[in-house]
């Protein structure tokens, strides 16, 4: 996708994108206008989180993927190339890193304040925004002190403090929609008045997602019921162009009441010319969205409007090109280009190559709260009673999976409260992501007893999944924990000094299921795969499975705490296809367990024990793991392990009598 690019439209207007460099505009698009038209670039940033800086807090590294100083840059250039030019962002700019944690948890926003991605968007002098669903998470309060700084009108039509019969009679928190009025220079290079008419959307799940802090404040209505109320209305006030700020993905297109992802629903509906999406994280157009009805995913059409997603923490700058043409008193929209412009470029060694340069004055901004948050990251937020390491975690229940089943749970506790699923019981799957294997002998979880600071919180949940609940069988759990009992060789009864675990297996595979019991007999072949692939169908390893004392029966049902990636099908799990699905959550893994720690204090991911490897009878197995694990053997409870010398390639080894 990074290879040659064009975009020729009927003018004949051509640009390009050459191996991911910058587009270079052989003629700007307004010279091509003619008298009666104008040339509009409308860019877009989506889902900053905010990220300003090219820095991930959790690594405490530099990182060239992320960051709206970058993002500027492309901006800079186009306000260059364009005459006349629109920035707008799409929502979630107020939460997601650990420098929006750190101004919700530590230094707080009391009336006056400024939030730094408020800063460092002013510098930038976007001309609106909308609120996206993570705009929520640190209550209303928060957000509008916040929104009290920006120096540009935020909208937003469908979260209602009074619900009216209709929803022009709502009484919104927020403006609904904004008529800009504008100068727009045509072809000739006569100026024209234009009213540019601005609306904006969220999901109306933020009432589950945040209902701690919504309930009883707010309410949200359906997105294409507010649209087709509020569109008519902005036209009656003499708005020349609509432009949704729709932070809501491209999915359907039937609308259904409520539904999270309506772009394309929203883009049917009459004087709408252009939409702006977001919210999936994804980048539009683009081939992540070929075969969707009424889509155009080369071309950046819904409804054949254009429409653009321009990523996330600032990856990619969306930028529409409209051409205009004013016939009959009025502006239409005649021809459109749609593209992104990423900040950074994944070579096939999957190597990063940045594509632009920070912009100084960007990061001048908020330089102060970036040092702040460096601090911030670096010192503790919370304590742990018990050491957090994973060298063990392929072989007895672990403190540090334990503490993301323990964070999932109490997250997902929350959000199955007053739903339909309210009473089952919750269970949560975790995997140790940092298992040695591939990665050495060093790659593994370790944080001693006492401080734990964020940087930490990477360590423990590496990946920037999502939340998801499941809901599923006895017999597709018990089918779940047969696909992680792949882990181990097969073992006979008696062996001595067998290999443990199965080479080809992927730690990241191995998930943990708390809050039932049971034991992993591998003297029995394994049911799968090291891939998910069934081996010996009707082979069962797991053995002992109880749910509060009693056995697990086949027509039991559990709601299962994981991620996306599990969730969606990931490692090809039984129970975990993506029918299973009954909650998607917003937050991120990571971010639940840094609130769940901050909320905690002091955490005691003590593991309980609730799995184990069964007793074989003078069966002794051999298990490498980290040379670091030789202090931590008394930590284990209920397993016979001792040093048994050198490993391969700097591993250590342990004999386990099973
Ligand atoms: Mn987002
Ligand atoms: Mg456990």
């Amino acid at each position: 996708m990074n290879h040659l690019k064009k975009h020729i439209n009927r003018r004949g207007f051509l640009s390009g994108t050459i191996a991911g460099t910058a587009l270079i505009a052989l003629h700007p698009f307004s010279a091509r206008a003619s008298a009666n038209q104008a040339h509009l670039r409308i860019m877009e940033t989506t889902d900053l989180h905010v990220h300003v800086f090219p820095y991930d807090y959790y690594a405490d590294k530099p990182v060239d993927t992320v960051g709206l100083a970058r993002t500027a840059a492309h901006i800079n250039d186009i306000r260059v190339e364009a005459t006349n030019a629109m920035l707008l962002d799409n929502g979630d700019f107020l939460q997601g890193n650990p420098m929006g944690d750190f101004i919700a948890y530590e230094r707080g926003m009391k009336e006056g304040d400024m939030h730094p991605v408020i800063t460092a968007m002013n510098t930038l002098g976007f001309d609106a925004s909308t609120l996206g669903n993570h705009e929520f998470n640190y209550g209303i309060d928060f957000l509008m002190k916040a929104l009290a700084g920006a120096n540009y009108p935020v909208i937003s039509a469908n979260v209602v403090k009074e619900m009216g019969a209709t929803p022009r009679e709502d009484v919104t928190l927020l403006p609904p929609y904004v008529i800009l009025d504008r100068e727009i220079t045509d072809g000739a290079g006569e100026t024209h008045k234009i009213k540019i008419g601005l609306i904006g959307f969220v999901p109306p799940q933020i009432m589950m997602w945040d209902r701690k802090n919504l309930e009883g404040n707010v309410n949200a209505r359906d997105i294409v019921e507010t649209a087709r109320a509020y569109v008519p209305e902005m036209k009656e006030k003499g708005a020349d162009l609509i432009i949704a700020l729709n932070h809501s993905g491209i999915g359907s297109a039937e609308h259904t009441e409520g539904m999270e992802n309506a772009s394309v629903p929203l883009a049917e509906i009459d004087g709408v010319d252009a939409l702006l999406t977001g919210h999936s994280h994804l980048v539009f157009p683009s081939p992540t969205y070929d075969g969707y009805a009424a889509v155009d995913s080369q071309k950046g059409l819904i409804h054949g409007k254009p429409a653009v997603m321009g990523g996330y923490w600032g990856s990619h700058l969306g930028v529409m090109d409209l051409l205009l043409e004013y016939e009959g008193g009025a502006w239409r929209v005649v021809t459109s280009a749609v593209e992104t412009r990423p900040i950074s470029r994944r070579e096939e060694d999957r190597s990063i190559t940045p594509l632009v340069e920070s912009v100084e004055p960007v990061l001048a901004s908020v330089q102060d709260i970036h040092d702040q948050t460096l601090a911030y990251v670096r010192r503790a937020v919370g304590k742990t009673n018990a050491p957090l390491h994973s060298y063990f975690a392929l072989v007895a229940d672990d403190p540090s999976v334990q503490i993301v089943s323990n964070a999932q749970l109490w997250y997902i506790g929350e959000m199955m409260k007053g739903t339909e699923h309210e009473g089952l019981p919750i269970l949560s799957a975790a995997a140790p992501f940092k298992a040695g294997g591939r990665g050495g002998p060093e790659y593994y979880t370790d944080v001693a007893p006492g401080d734990v600071a964020i940087k930490n919180v990477a360590d423990l949940y590496l990946y920037p999944n999502t939340i998801r609940a499941v809901r599923i069988t006895g017999a597709q759990l018990k089918g779940w924990l047969e696909r992680s009992a792949g882990m181990f060789n097969q073992v006979e009864k008696g062996a001595t000094d067998a290999v443990l675990l199965n080479p080809n297996f992927a730690s990241y595979n191995f998930d943990v299921i708390d809050g039932v019991d049971y034991q992993i007999d591998i003297s029995q072949p394994s049911r799968f795969d090291a891939n998910g692939e069934p081996l010996n169908p009707d082979a069962s390893r797991i053995v002992n499975l109880t749910f509060n004392g009693a056995p697990v029966t086949d027509d039991m049902e559990f709601i299962v705490a994981t991620n996306n990636y599990r969730a969606g099908g990931g490692g090809t799990f039984p129970g975990a296809d993506g029918s299973t699905v009954i909650f998607e959550g917003p937050d991120t893994n990571r971010d639940i367990i840094v609130r769940y720690i901050v909320e905690q204090g002091t955490v005691n991911p003590t593991a309980d024990n609730n799995w184990s490897l069964a007793p074989l009878g003078d069966t002794t197995v051999l298990f490498q793991t980290g040379p670091a694990a030789r202090t931590h053997l008394s930590d284990l409870k209920g397993l016979t392990i001792e040093d048994a010398g050198e490993g391969t390639d700097g591993f250590a080894q342990f004999r386990i009598t099973l």
